[in-house]
This record gives structure tokens, C-alpha cells and sequence, in this order.
């Protein structure tokens, strides 16, 4: 398979051109370098069409036979991850084998919603029996976002086929080409029309949101774009499933190992040059530690390479697109002009999107840094001194997405994490996600879960058969 040209959506089991191109650009160089298809609105009343026709068959096969059927793609995107991941740095900047991790990421969440069976609960009396199972929805819109092109798509595409719906995806414009040809890879195994994948800009997006062809809406953006599709998901009650921002918490207490933590709490923050839902967004330090972990933290900063990706050595790479880009430059320039403290890390290359790593030294708690979600390498470091007065402030926000308590006291690690307003916490680790694993983002972080059983259930109805007896 051609990894290099041939970008094409497709629409029932068909490699389809679109009815006019968008550019795809390489964030190291800021050139484009490959086009992808640009879906008018009949197309994609197209797509709807073929996954609406393929939907009673994929719904009615036995479900051990849809299983087999996504095992099959999780082991086709594996058997392509070395060519995906050279695509992958050109398109969204991550280095190549950080890009790997993703593919494979993509492929063990198929592999883990084909072992996921729906529950069926049975209540007997003398006089009825009534059995409660799940059917699937219909056809599902999916977008998903720039940052985890793959693997974001990947979430929605493993729950909802293996609970037997169809449906049309659509990753951003930013990053068409991986989920294209992953498209292209899983035609080869799919019936016709259960999965389709087109491409186009935001107003594709607003199409698929008020098409009343879809049953439900699963999607992963940003909480104003999220608050749109819901609006749009109104009209004829579709279900929907809002993954949205967040920005993240993480609480140092003082008895940790600087030296142990240093570096996961560093890539917890900047990991794809901080452009993660989950990153760590807002890190505060107990004051005994505060220098301590300051100081280690600008000395990784200085001592690793931010590049190209596709070049040996690369750690961190660009901002993954232009629009982004401006918007973290902007809160850069806002901080330097408030006059905050910035230590910044090593020297970045010219001519693409790059940003140093920027360590913002304990701005005010409502400076724009602290406030906002930057979702580029900026990170601010807040001092505290208690642990009640720390965890208010960690939920003085109207995200609640993720958070990170790092102790050497599990069990005050843990009790911290119960008292923090956020769907997932972790304890002496960061990042960590799996597919049994409910996520769900509370307050403006989200609607609804992916992952898990409770996951797979949201591509579901129950449905009730009540029998006398
Ligand atoms: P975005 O909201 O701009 O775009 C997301 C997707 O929505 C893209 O495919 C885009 O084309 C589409 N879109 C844009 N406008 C639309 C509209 N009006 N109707 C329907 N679709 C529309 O987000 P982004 O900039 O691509 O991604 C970054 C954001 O995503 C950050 O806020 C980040 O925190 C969030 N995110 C959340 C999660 C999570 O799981 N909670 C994961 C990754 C990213």
C-alpha cells in the first residue's frame, strides 16, 4: 500500500476523490505537502446513505463475527505502523516513534472492544419474564481532533462497531491523511458501508452535526466546539458523547523523590508538546520542593531536542497547526507582558510552528496562563504551603477533566485524589488510559463516556422484552 499519495475518503467500501481538495501542511516546515479530499454535502448524504444500508446486516451478524471482524483491523493497523508513523510526523509533527505508540494505541483499542461483550440481564418471576439486553443506535457521526488523530478515532471506531452500529467519521482538517488510509487498510476487511471516512473543513463537521441521518454523535474537540454540537444534536435528539478540554491539575506533595518524579511530572505536561486533553495544565508545588522540582524540570527542558520529528533525536515537535500556534504565541506575549517570570528551555528551529518549553514561575492563580487551557508548551508553577487551600484551588475550574496527585504516601495520594473534581486522577503516574477503563470528563469537560463497558453502552439502548407467564 502507497503511504505517500492516494488520499481518498471511503464512502461504501470505495476509494472516493472529493469534490475539491484541501491542503494538508507539514507543521516542521509549514509547507504543504499533500492534499487530501474536500467531501461536498452530496457525498457525504452519501456516506450516510451506504452506512444506513449496511447497518441491519452489520447489526444482525453474530456478534462473535463483528469481534473477528475488528481483531481483524486491530491486527492490520499493527501490521502498518511503521509507514502510518512516518505519515503521521509529517502530518501532525510527533516524532516517529512516539507516533508508533499511537498507532499501536489505535490498534490494542480495537483488539479490547473485540472482547467486550454487552450485558444481558434476566429477571424471572412466576408470573413474567423479562429479559433487558442492548441494541445498537444506527449510524454514528464521529469527529474526532488534531492531536491524536488515530487513536482518538480509533476510541470511537472500536465501541461503536463492536456494538454493532455503522458509521461516518470525519478527523480534523488538520490531520485527514493516517485516518484516510486506515479508511483504505480496514476496506479491505469491512462490509461496505459500515465504516466510511470522509474529510473536508469545519463545515463538513457542522453538516454531519444537523444531518438527520445520524442516530448519535460521538465527539472529541474542543468544549466551544462541543457546546455547538450538542446544540446542533438537539434538534432531533440525537444521542451524543462530548470528549471536550480540559486543564489539568497536578498537586506535589513535599515528601516526594525529586529526582524519581522530575521527569514523568516534565512529560506529563509537554509529551506532543503539550497538545493533550489529559496533559498536566496547572502544576502545584508544595513550597519545600518547589526549587527543587523548578530547577530539574528547566534543566530537562534545556537538555532535550524540540525539531522536526522525522529527525533522529527529536523529543518534542512543533504545534501541530497554524491557528494553534497564534493562539499559544498570543498567550506567551500576554504573559511577558503581564510581566510574569518565563524559563524556557532550549533554542527551536525556524520555519515551522515551534514553541520552547516554557515554564511560567508561579504567576498569579488568575492570570490568563493559569486560567486557560493553553494546549501548547506552556506550563505554569503554582506554590502552595496546604493541602485543603491546594485542592480548592485545583477546583476553581470549570473543566474537570483529569488531575495527578504525586506522594510518596499512596494513601494521601489517593485521599487527595477522591477530593478532586475530575473524571480520572492518577496517583504517582500521569497519562495512563486503557481501554477497560471508563473516561469521562466532568463539567465542561464532557458528556457522556468512552472506554469501558460503560463506553461500549453508550453506542447502545437497552431494550426490554417483557413476557407473561
Ligand atoms: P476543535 O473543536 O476545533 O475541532 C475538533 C473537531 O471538530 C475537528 O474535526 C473539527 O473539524 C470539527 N469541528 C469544528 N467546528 C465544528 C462544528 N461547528 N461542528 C462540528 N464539528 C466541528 O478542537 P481541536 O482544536 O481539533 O482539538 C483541541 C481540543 O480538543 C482541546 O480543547 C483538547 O483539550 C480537546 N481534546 C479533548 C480530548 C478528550 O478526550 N477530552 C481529547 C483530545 C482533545
Amino acid at each position: 500500500m502507497d503511504f505517500e499519495t492516494g488520499y481518498q475518503m471511503t464512502i461504501g467500501g470505495r476509494g472516493v476523490d472529493g469534490a475539491g481538495r484541501i491542503d494538508v501542511v507539514n507543521p516542521a516546515t509549514a509547507e504543504v505537502f499533500a492534499q487530501a479530499p474536500d467531501c461536498s454535502r452530496a457525498q457525504l448524504d452519501e456516506a450516510v446513505a451506504a452506512a444506513q444500508a449496511a447497518f441491519p446486516a452489520w447489526k444482525a451478524m453474530p456478534i462473535e463475527e463483528r469481534q473477528a471482524l475488528i481483531r481483524k483491523c486491530g491486527e492490520a493497523l499493527m501490521g502498518h505502523t511503521e509507514a502510518l508513523a512516518r505519515l503521521f510526523t509529517r502530518e501532525q509533527g510527533r516524532p516517529t516513534d512516539a507516533a508508533k505508540q499511537e498507532i499501536q494505541g489505535g490498534a490494542a483499542w480495537l483488539m479490547a472492544f473485540s472482547q467486550m461483550t454487552p450485558p444481558v440481564h434476566l429477571e424471572e418471576t412466576d408470573t413474567r419474564w423479562i429479559e433487558t439486553r442492548y441494541v445498537p443506535l444506527g449510524v454514528v457521526c464521529a469527529i474526532s481532533p488534531w492531536n491524536f488523530p488515530v487513536m482518538l478515532s480509533m476510541w470511537k471506531v472500536a465501541a461503536a462497531l463492536a456494538a454493532g452500529n455503522t458509521m461516518v467519521l470525519k478527523p480534523s482538517p488538520f490531520t485527514p491523511l493516517c485516518v484516510l488510509k486506515v479508511g483504505e487498510i480496514f476496506r479491505q476487511i469491512l462490509p461496505p458501508g459500515v465504516l466510511n471516512v470522509v474529510t473536508g473543513g469545519d463545515e463538513l463537521g457542522v453538516w454531519m452535526t444537523s444531518h438527520p441521518g445520524f442516530a448519535k454523535i460521538s465527539f472529541t474537540g474542543s468544549t466551544a466546539t462541543g457546546k455547538k454540537v450538542m446544540e446542533a444534536a438537539a434538534k432531533d435528539l440525537k444521542r451524543v458523547t462530548l470528549e471536550l478540554g480540559g486543564n489539568d491539575a497536578a498537586i506535589v506533595m513535599p515528601d516526594v523523590d525529586l529526582d524519581e518524579i522530575a521527569q514523568k511530572i516534565f512529560f506529563g505536561a509537554f509529551f506532543n508538546t503539550a497538545q493533550i486533553c489529559v496533559a498536566t495544565k496547572r502544576l502545584y508545588v508544595h513550597e519545600d520542593v518547589y526549587e527543587g522540582l523548578r530547577d530539574r524540570l528547566v534543566g530537562i527542558a534545556k537538555a532535550i531536542k524540540v525539531g522536526d520529528g522525522a529527525e533522529q533525536g527529536t523529543v518534542l515537535g512543533p504545534i501541530q497547526n497554524k491557528r494553534q500556534y497564534e493562539r499559544v504565541l498570543e498567550l506567551l506575549e500576554d504573559a511577558k507582558a503581564s510581566g510574569l517570570t518565563l524559563l524556557q528551555g532550549a533554542d527551536v528551529p525556524d520555519g515551522g510552528y515551534f514553541i520552547p518549553v516554557t515554564i511560567v514561575d508561579n504567576p498569579p492563580e488568575d492570570s490568563r496562563v493559569v486560567q486557560e487551557e493553553a494546549f501548547g508548551p506552556i506550563l505554569p508553577m503554582l506554590r502552595f504551603r496546604d493541602v485543603d487551600e491546594v485542592i480548592a484551588r485545583a477546583n476553581a475550574s470549570e473543566y474537570g477533566l483529569a488531575g495527578a496527585v504525586w506522594s510518596k504516601d499512596v494513601q494521601a495520594g489517593i485521599d487527595i485524589a477522591r477530593r478532586m473534581e475530575t473524571g480520572t486522577i492518577w496517583v504517582n503516574q500521569n497519562l495512563e488510559l486503557t481501554p477497560g477503563t471508563p473516561f469521562a470528563g466532568h463539567k465542561q469537560s464532557g458528556f457522556g463516556v468512552e472506554n469501558g463497558m460503560e463506553g461500549l453502552l453508550e453506542f447502545m439502548v437497552p431494550q426490554v422484552v417483557n413476557v407473561a407467564r
